[in-house]
């Protein structure tokens, strides 16, 4: 049976060719510990994110994926006396972090279009609040903020409070008015940017992300990092794949065409979706997802019911190849039509 995999927004063009080499490279040295420093993709990561502002290398703290980083801000700066505040329907790992490090979250009502609604997030600020995680653009919703209203939302919160922008999705987005809030870091102390190479850069399953932020911030969650919390393999691969712009270019071509080939095909079927500037869609059926989810896999196409993001009647599906596209659309019209 031929299988169509569209449920963890992974990259459909697979990793760079490049990384892969690289990582094959260092295979055979893996008696050696990894640079617990990660000095080189440090190096490599400042001078290709210092396109838009300057960035230092101290300013940066690896992380076996984007999600140990957050782990990481959650135990720096979340204790039980604490808490945290991020949108209904953001990504399911805020809720977790929080909890495992015994911190209360705060969880605002999203806006119209399930995005966050940042005149919400404000008002659940209070003395207790130490952390406020914004994923921009979310998942599993695709939805984006604009650079003048997370600006205007980071003026007003305290200089106590830390902000974390999880820029997940960041290389997909092309809106004019998308902000690369990584160029705000001198004017907010308070500023954490997250970023992976589990996504446009194809690298999920070896595990590489990371913060941006302050020398004092970064400092702090380097104190709670472990020291080989990044492999050796990861640590090359994704030097190598910053290296490789047309395979990034690539990808997110791909990624607007499949947008494009889905919400033209949801469009012509009046489903409803919530448009998104991610590589995944979210499909809202109406009624339940579940059992259309289930006849979906009997058909070969594995997508992400999100029900446990509060969103039982949508269905995110990962934008694939637009021959995977496709074989999902075709499904999706067999199992509707029974
Ligand atoms: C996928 C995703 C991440 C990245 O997770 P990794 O641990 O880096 O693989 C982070 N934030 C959001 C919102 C995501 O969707």
């Amino acid at each position: 049976m031929h299988i169509v995999k569209l449920a963890s927004n992974e990259n459909p063009l697979g990793p760079s060719p490049l990384a892969v080499q690289a990582a094959r490279a260092v295979l055979g040295d893996s008696q050696l510990y990894p640079d617990g420093a990660g000095f080189e993709l440090k190096t490599a990561l400042a001078a290709n994110l210092s396109r838009q502002a300057p960035i230092s290398i101290d300013q940066i703290t690896l992380g076996n994926g984007s999600n140990d980083v957050l782990e990481m801000i959650a135990r720096a700066f979340l204790t039980p006396e604490t808490s945290a505040v991020f949108s209904r329907h953001a990504f399911a790992i805020y809720p977790i972090v929080c909890q495992a490090v015994g911190a209360k979250s705060k969880v605002a009502p999203c806006g119209a279009d399930y995005g966050h609604d940042l005149a919400e997030m404000a008002a659940l600020i209070d003395g207790s609040v130490r952390v406020i995680f914004i994923a921009n653009p979310n998942n599993p919703t695709g939805t984006w903020l604009t650079r003048a209203a997370l600006r205007a939302f980071l003026e007003k919160v305290p200089e106590n409070v830390i902000v974390v922008v999880d820029e997940a999705y960041f290389e997909y987005v092309k809106e004019a008015e998308y902000p690369d809030s990584m160029a705000w870091l001198n004017d907010f102390a308070n500023l954490i940017v997250t970023r992976t190479f589990s996504k446009a850069y194809g690298l999920a399953g070896l595990r590489v992300g990371y913060a941006v932020a302050s020398v004092a911030v970064a400092d702090l969650l380097n104190r709670v990092r472990q020291p080989f919390n990044v492999n050796s393999l990861g640590l090359a691969a994704a030097v190598a794949a910053l290296d490789d712009s047309d395979h990034l270019n690539q990808t997110v071509e791909t990624n607007l065409k499949g947008l494009a080939q889905l919400m033209e095909a949801f469009d012509a079927r009046g489903l409803a979706y919530i448009p998104s500037v991610g590589n995944f869609i979210a499909l809202d059926l109406g009624r339940p997802a579940m059992p259309v989810y289930e006849a979906l896999l009997r058909e070969g196409v594995i997508v992400r019911p999100v029900a446990n993001y509060g969103m039982p009647n949508h269905l995110r599906v990962t934008v694939g190849l637009m021959l995977e596209n496709q074989f999902f659309l075709d499904a999706l019209d067999r199992v509707l039509s029974v």
